[in-house]
């Protein structure tokens, strides 16, 4: 069988299997199973494939149909134009967490040396490109997982800012060594009703608690300490949470902006805080 041939099944296979993106999905498989780049891939389209290959290919495509994320299965994600390595011991990076990141460049790209914590960096995703944009910010990434944190120093490595990112173990703000002027965090804020049964993902990573937000509750809290004056916090937030999040802020910090901004869908997904 060809490439062509083999890739038309595998995107009919997936379709039937309700995966979304069948197109995109069944490519980015036989290119792992072929360990082809996309120029490769159809440049190969009319070669015929040994039966190594199909069995290879064939094997990715059921782990897909069971549910497992294509980024699992490849180990990659892109995010912010750059290519992480993601496994299951972190959450898979969503788009609509560039809204933070973009956020955070505008205002730290304001200041000559700032200071940023990344808190519950997972996989190093959002920490790694503020550093890719801001070469002049010192950053701190912190995760209270340990395999996670391997993942975040392999990917700080790949993108050549494992010198500029200080990994640090531990639970939400309690690792950080000195106040910051940037808190940014992607914390769990998942109802614990809402979670998915058979998620691939890290429960950790997803699981808010009983109304989602008790990570970002604590982060909140925490975050009076550790914030220099004048500095912002920047929280991504899940669908229903603004109200909730924004008043424990005003409460919190009492003379302080808050603004809340939506996502690409029209969903409000980022609660920014300047003192
Ligand atoms: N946006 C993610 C989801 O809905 C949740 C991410 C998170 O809890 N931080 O799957």
């Amino acid at each position: 069988m060809t490439v062509k041939e083999l890739l038309g099944r595998a995107r009919k296979k997936l379709a039937a299997g309700n995966i979304e993106d069948a197109a995109i999905e069944g490519e980015l498989l036989l290119r792992q199973a072929l360990g082809l780049n996309r120029v490769e891939l159809y440049l190969s389209l009319e070669d015929e494939l040994n039966q190594q290959q199909e069995v290879a290919f064939r094997h990715l495509v059921k782990r897909r149909l069971n549910g497992e994320p294509t980024a699992y299965i490849t180990g990659h994600r892109e995010f912010y134009s750059l290519d992480f390595y993601v496994n299951a011991d972190v959450l898979i990076p969503r788009p609509e967490t560039e809204l933070l990141v973009e956020k955070t460049i505008a205002l730290a790209q304001r200041r000559t040396a700032p200071v940023i914590a990344d808190i519950g960096t997972g996989c190093g995703a959002i920490a790694i490109t503020l550093s890719r944009s801001l070469p002049q910010a010192k950053i701190y990434a912190t995760d209270i997982s340990v395999a996670a944190l391997e993942v975040a120093k392999l990917n700080c490595l790949r993108h050549g800012v494992a010198g500029r990112i200080c990994l640090l173990c531990g639970d939400t703000l309690k690792p950080l060594p000195e106040a910051v002027d940037f808190i940014v965090a992607n914390l769990p804020y998942v109802k614990k009703t809402e979670m998915a049964t058979s998620s691939f993902e890290p429960a950790s990573a997803l699981d808010g608690g009983t109304d989602g937000l008790r990570e970002i509750q604590r982060l909140c809290h925490q975050a009076k300490g550790k914030l220099r004056p004048g500095g912002s916090l920047l929280i991504e937030i899940g669908y229903g949470q603004k109200e909730s999040v924004a008043a424990l802020l005003a409460r919190l910090f009492p003379s302080t902006e808050i603004e809340v901004i939506p996502d690409l869908s029209g969903i409000d997904r980022l609660v920014s805080m300047a003192c």
